[in-house]
C-alpha cells in the first residue's frame, strides 16, 4: 500500500475530518476499522493498521465501527458530488427534489452537504448562478441579456443577489472596471492562494487559483493597485472565518465554488462600520494617492 503512514496517523490523531474519505484505521485488538474522525479514543500507535478504503481493511478481516460508520463515508461524498452536479445542471432545485435524487432524507441531507461543503444546497445554487450572471456580463451583448443568460427570471434578481458581488456597477464591469480603482491582495489557504480583490465599494473578486495578473486581464481598464496591511488583515480575518469542514474527497471544482461562497457569506457577518469599512475607505484613499 502506498500511504504516508505518518501522516495518516497525525491525521487520525488530531481526528481530522479532511482526511476522512482518504483511508481508514484498523485496530488490530479490537478487529473495528474506523474513519480518521472517529470520536472514539485512540490506541497505541503500534495497535493500528492503516488501509486506503473500507473495502481493504473488510479484506483483511476487520469490521466497520458503529460510532464513526467508515463505509458511509464514500457514499455520503458521492450524494454530495451527485447533488453538486444537479445543481450545476438544472439551477436551483428544491431540497427535497435534490435529496430524494440521491437517496437521503432532506433535513439529513441538508446536514450533510453544509458540512461536507461548508454552505447549504441553496447557498451551492446561488453561487453557481452568481458565477454565471459575472461570466454573462463580459460575454452577452447587454447587462439585461446577461441578466436572463445565467439563469434570472427578472433583472431585480439578479440587483438584489449577484449585483452587489461586482464591487461596481454591472456596466463597469462589463467595461473592463473603467472608471475604477481596485486593491487586491492574496491570501493563504487551505486550497491554495485565494485573490482578493475590493473598489471603494467593496470586493469585486473573490477567486481561488487567480493573481493580480489574472485580475488585471479581467479589469484591463482599472487601475490596479496592490493592498495595504489593512485590506490583507481583513481578508484574512474573513477567510479564516469561512475556512469551512470543505470534504477533501470532493472535486476540487466543487469544494473551490463553496469555499468562495463561504468566504462571501463571512464576509456579510463583519458588522457594517468596522474592519469592511476600513478597507472600502482604505481602497477609496488609497485611489487618491
Ligand atoms: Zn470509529
Amino acid at each position: 500500500m502506498h500511504m504516508d503512514e505518518d501522516r495518516a496517523w497525525i491525521a487520525f490523531a488530531s481526528r481530522d475530518r479532511d482526511a476522512d474519505g482518504r483511508f481508514v484505521v484498523a485496530v488490530r485488538s479490537t478487529g473495528i476499522y474506523c474513519r480518521p474522525s472517529c470520536p472514539a479514543r485512540r490506541p497505541a500507535r503500534d495497535k493500528v493498521a492503516f488501509y486506503k478504503d473500507a473495502a481493504d481493511a473488510k479484506a483483511a478481516g476487520y469490521r466497520s465501527c458503529r460510532r464513526c460508520h467508515p463505509d458511509a463515508v464514500a457514499r455520503d461524498a458521492t450524494a454530495v458530488a451527485r447533488a453538486a452536479a444537479m445543481l450545476a445542471r438544472d439551477g436551483a432545485v428544491p431540497l427535497d427534489r435534490l435529496a430524494q435524487a440521491v437517496g437521503y432524507a432532506p433535513h439529513h441531507f441538508h446536514r450533510l452537504f453544509k458540512r461536507a461543503t461548508g454552505v447549504t444546497p441553496a447557498a451551492y445554487a446561488r453561487a453557481l448562478r452568481s458565477g454565471r450572471a459575472i461570466a454573462a456580463l463580459a460575454a452577452e451583448n447587454s447587462v439585461t441579456e446577461a441578466i436572463y443568460a445565467a439563469g434570472h427570471d427578472a433583472p431585480s434578481r439578479f440587483y438584489a443577489a449577484d449585483a452587489p458581488r461586482l464591487g461596481m456597477s454591472p456596466s463597469a464591469w462589463r467595461h473592463g472596471g473603467r472608471g475604477e480603482t481596485i486593491r487586491w491582495t492574496m491570501i493563504a489557504t487551505g486550497m491554495g492562494p485565494l485573490l482578493f480583490a475590493t473598489t471603494a465599494r467593496g470586493p469585486c473578486r473573490i477567486a481561488l487559483g487567480e493573481d493580480g495578473a489574472a485580475l488585471a486581464a479581467r479589469f484591463p481598464a482599472a487601475t490596479i493597485r496592490p493592498g495595504d496591511a489593512v485590506l490583507h488583515d481583513l481578508a484574512e480575518r474573513v477567510v479564516t472565518l469561512a475556512e469551512c469542514p470543505a470534504r477533501s474527497d470532493l472535486p476540487p471544482d466543487i469544494r473551490a465554488t463553496a469555499f468562495q461562497e463561504a468566504i462571501w457569506q463571512a464576509l456579510r457577518t463583519i458588522p457594517p462600520g468596522t474592519p469592511c469599512r476600513h478597507a472600502e475607505r482604505a481602497a477609496s484613499a488609497g485611489g487618491a494617492d
